[in-house]
């Protein structure tokens, strides 16, 4: 039986970097699930779809092709045979896929890639849904959360150092209606699994987060 960790948690809470780690240090692939929402999030954008238009949103992903593949230690995501990994990082990427996610048809066709990939391959999966919808069974289940404002700080540093002009005031609202909106929604909102630990990144270290993740799997896994 392969082994899971699920990492759910809002935007910003330090879940790919963790995760990342976490599966470094126990030989398993990572599976950064909100890169496959992201991307359907792109095609969306590409075929002109209104993010309001809830019919056009699910008649259009029956032609999306996502696949993922792990190429140097990487995650690559493609969208009908080509490399998206470049530009799914976007602002208004986040926020399509933030809005197209709450579509039944989407979460059905993505979840089932999830599950088919953690069936065959020891994973650490971050998402939103993982511990409740994706990996009901997994190993370890972590909830991974920090404050608003920390959040944003992260964020705002990450865009300035790519050179890219922005306002942690705006970021911060963006990432206040993006919780909302993905806290509040009909399918899979985001929420703790009833068996999830609650960690709270806000005032600790990445290394210090991914050190607590391995002890908790280890002590539960042993
Ligand atoms: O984690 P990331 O910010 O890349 O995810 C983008 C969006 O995709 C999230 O705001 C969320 O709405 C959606 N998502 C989801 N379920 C997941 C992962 C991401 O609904 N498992």
């Amino acid at each position: 039986m392969s082994k899971s960790i699920a990492i759910d948690g809002p935007a910003g809470a330090g879940k790919s970097t963790i995760a990342k780690k976490v599966a470094k240090s126990l030989g398993f692939i990572y599976v950064d699930t909100g890169a496959m929402y992201r991307a359907m999030a792109l095609y969306m954008i590409k075929m002109g779809v209104d993010a309001s238009d809830a019919d056009k949103i699910s008649a259009t992903c029956t032609s999306a092709d996502i696949t993922i593949k792990h190429e140097n230690g990487e995650q690559v995501v493609y969208l009908n045979g080509e490399n998206v990994n470049g530009l799914i990082r976007t602002e208004e990427v986040g926020n399509m896929a933030s809005a197209s996610s709450v579509n039944g048809d989407v979460r059905r066709k993505l979840v089932e890639l999830q599950q088919k990939m953690a069936k065959t391959t020891d994973v650490v999966m971050d998402g939103r849904d993982i511990g409740t919808v994706v990996l009901p069974d997994a190993n370890l289940k972590v909830y991974l959360t920090a404050s608003s404002r920390v959040r944003a700080e992260r964020r705002y540093k990450e865009l300035i150092a790519k050179g890219t002009e922005c306002n942690i005031d705006d970021i911060e609202k963006d990432i206040i209606d993006r919780d909302y909106r993905d806290m509040h929604r009909e399918n899979s909102p985001l929420k703790q699994a009833e068996d999830a630990v609650l960690l709270d990144s806000s005032d600790m270290t990445i290394d210090e987060v991914a050190e607590k993740i391995l002890n908790l799997y280890q002590s539960k896994n042993s």
